[in-house]
């Protein structure tokens, strides 16, 4: 029947379509958890593959600055912009006066556990 190849041809289509979603979904995942921009490395993964994308990523190794910026490790001093921790109240780099952008937490978990 025709119909059934047409129905069997559209699910090996969707199946082969949910794969490649996937594929550039972990590439866009491997890259923000590594604090790397999911957006570029989702344009290296469409013009060389996601695996080689994702072999760039590997390589490159997470950018520490930017994770502990988004743990809220790490901020920019206003006065040098030199990267300094978020509990200084004095920057190592100029010695201006800082205010720390968030209170004193003990460990290291995201709820001080
Ligand atoms: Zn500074």
């Amino acid at each position: 029947m025709i119909d059934e190849e047409i129905i069997s041809g559209l699910l090996v289509i969707l199946f082969y379509a949910t794969v490649i979603i996937l594929l550039f979904w972990g590439v866009r995942e491997a890259a923000r958890s590594r604090g790397r921009d999911p957006d570029s490395f989702t344009l290296i993964a469409l013009l060389i593959t996601p695996f080689i994308a994702y072999v760039i990523l590997v390589i490159m190794g997470p950018n520490k600055e930017v994770l502990e910026e988004q743990r809220g490790e790490r901020v920019r001093c206003p006065a040098c912009a030199e990267w300094v921790q978020s509990r200084a109240v004095k920057c190592r780099y100029c010695g201006s006066e800082l205010t720390p952008s968030r209170p004193v937490v003990t460990g290291s978990g995201p709820l001080g556990l």
